[in-house]
């Protein structure tokens, strides 16, 4: 499908195969979910994971100024939710998570995921079979959107 021809911005896929992985103590949850996808050859997918994560940096995308505003977490939570997908950007898969993560007492914070260290991680990575699915710059939100 040609960028500039899909005024729907709807993507059609069949799915493929199913990936279940344990992530190693002390990796970065999204470098190895983006090393999985390169060795598994997967462009187009999406993804849940459960688990808890020694520490994090997380995004709040300012909309009106662009840019994200970062938060970090330095002690350990829970990875009470954590749902993502994988499409291609300059060519090569690209991660792209949102997470929440509960502390001691259940409270939360949530975002966008740029780190996380793992110390528990089980991942469900569902592969799609369709058309190549590529992020582009976008003018009107400043961000790397599913070109359309
Ligand atoms: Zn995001």
């Amino acid at each position: 499908m040609k960028v500039g021809h899909n005024p729907m911005g709807l993507f059609e896929y069949n799915a493929s195969k199913e990936l279940i992985v344990r992530l190693k103590h002390d990796a970065d949850l999204i470098q190895s979910i983006t090393e999985l996808a390169k060795n598994k050859g997967v462009e187009a997918g999406s993804f849940t994971a459960i688990g808890a994560l020694k520490r994090a940096k997380l995004g709040y995308y300012d909309q009106k100024n662009h840019e994200y505003r970062e938060m970090k977490i330095d002690s350990p939570h829970e990875m009470a939710s954590c749902v993502g997908n994988v499409s291609l950007k300059d060519e090569e898969p690209f991660t792209h998570v949102h997470v929440v993560l509960a502390d001691e007492m259940g409270n939360t914070k949530a975002g966008h995921l740029f780190e996380g260290i793992v110390f528990a991680a089980e991942v469900h990575l569902h592969q799609l079979e369709g058309p190549k699915l590529e992020r582009k710059y976008d003018e009107v939100t400043g961000l790397s959107l599913w070109g359309i």
